[in-house]
């Protein structure tokens, strides 16, 4: 039986991921932060029902001692490193920690593994942010990166860092260039979240409007269930790499709304709103991944599609608001 440990386990891929590998047999560890809340984390384990198939370890990201405690004890075959200040909106008014979580946070991963299980391998969760003011029109391995967020320039830092590792010390640690990718448990903060959310809010009466930002931004958005299973083929591979994890097609804010509000019956038109409070520093215009080498290597292809799973989201929002009522 294969062991992995999980940063970022109670987040939205770390969940998919856990039931991922749960379903091949392994046995996964999750690292859980103290936190006041303790009864709502872990929601989403609990949505996929697997929250008592994981075993929790306590420590966190910044904290190198209760990192390396978690890798000694658990010692992996496989490290996923998911955790991480993720929104970058909030990068901008919390830049230091964003560094310390998103930058410093990975490295202490690495030399955790480093130092208490060599041999395990180890995956970072790098981003298509870090392409940010694109230096082409379309995304590979090989594209310069220009990152347009302090959340992008931690990213960009933790992924030279795991590239470092490999060459400096032959660690088996990849890296994987994912695009946005969303599911009923995406954070609510997110845009496609935000979205589905509101439409179902104003289907069932509880609201009229929804303000969003930039609606002309594009992005190339999948779903977390297949990314996860790219993440997973990275670590069977003989040889360590970074793969840019893609579906190749971009869709702006604007026409996800069109979808999201017409799976409902609604017309968006009528209720989104622009509220500049939602608007960036510096954006991100556009981004659209090429996803060859994943493709060739690892023989993976997204299977869900933007239409099946932005109806997957709405459905999902207004099951829950129907349950919970508000
Ligand atoms: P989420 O924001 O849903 O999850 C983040 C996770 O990190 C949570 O489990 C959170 O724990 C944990 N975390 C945050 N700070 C710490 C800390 N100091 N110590 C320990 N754990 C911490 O992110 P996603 O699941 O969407 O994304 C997973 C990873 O992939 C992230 O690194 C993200 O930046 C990256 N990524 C995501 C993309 C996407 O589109 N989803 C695209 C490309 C990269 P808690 O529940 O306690 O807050
Ligand atoms: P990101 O790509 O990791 O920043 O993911 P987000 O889902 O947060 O944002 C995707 C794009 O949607 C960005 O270009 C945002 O500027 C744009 N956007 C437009 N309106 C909103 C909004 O109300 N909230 C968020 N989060 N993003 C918005």
């Amino acid at each position: 039986m294969k062991t992995a440990l999980i940063t970022g386990i109670t987040g939205q891929d770390g969940a998919y991921l856990a039931r991922f590998l749960l379903g091949r047999g392994y046995r996964v560890h999750g690292l859980l932060r103290r936190s006041a809340s303790a009864d709502v984390i872990g929601e989403r384990l609990r949505w996929l029902g697997i929250e008592r198939e994981v075993e929790m370890v306590d420590a966190d990201l910044v904290d190198l001692s209760s990192i390396l405690r978690a890798v000694q004890v658990t010692q992996p075959d496989e490290v996923y490193n998911l955790a991480a200040q993720s929104f970058v909106k909030t990068s901008w008014t919390q830049p230091l920690l964003t560094g310390q979580v998103t930058g410093l946070g990975a490295v202490n991963m690495l030399e955790a593994v480093r130092l208490a299980a060599p041999q395990a391998r180890f995956y970072q969760a790098s981003s298509s942010e870090m392409y940010g003011l694109i230096q082409a029109p379309i995304q590979n391995e090989t594209t310069p990166f220009y990152p347009r967020s302090p959340y992008a320039a931690a990213k960009l830092y933790a992924h030279w860092m795991t590239v470092n590792y490999r060459e400096s010390f032959g660690m088996h640690a990849s890296s994987g260039i994912l695009f946005n990718h969303e599911s009923p448990l995406r954070g609510i903060e997110f845009v496609t979240r935000k979205i589905t959310d509101g439409v179902a809010r104003i289907k069932l009466g509880l609201a009229k409007t929804l303000a969003l930002g930039n609606l002309d931004a594009r992005r190339d958005w999948g779903h977390a269930a297949d990314y996860v299973r790219a993440m997973w083929l990275m670590m069977q591979q003989e040889t360590p790499a970074d793969y840019v994890v893609a579906t190749g097609r971009t869709t702006s804010v604007r026409e996800f709304c069109r979808l999201a509000f017409a799976h409902a019956g609604l017309d968006w038109e009528a209720h989104v709103t622009v509220d500049p409070a939602f608007l960036r520093p510096a954006e991100v215009d556009v981004l659209q991944g090429d996803a060859s080498r994943a493709r060739e290597r690892l023989g993976w292809e997204p299977e869900i599609t933007l239409e099946r799973m932005v109806a997957e989201m709405v459905d999902a929002d207004l099951e829950r608001l129907r349950r919970r009522g508000s």
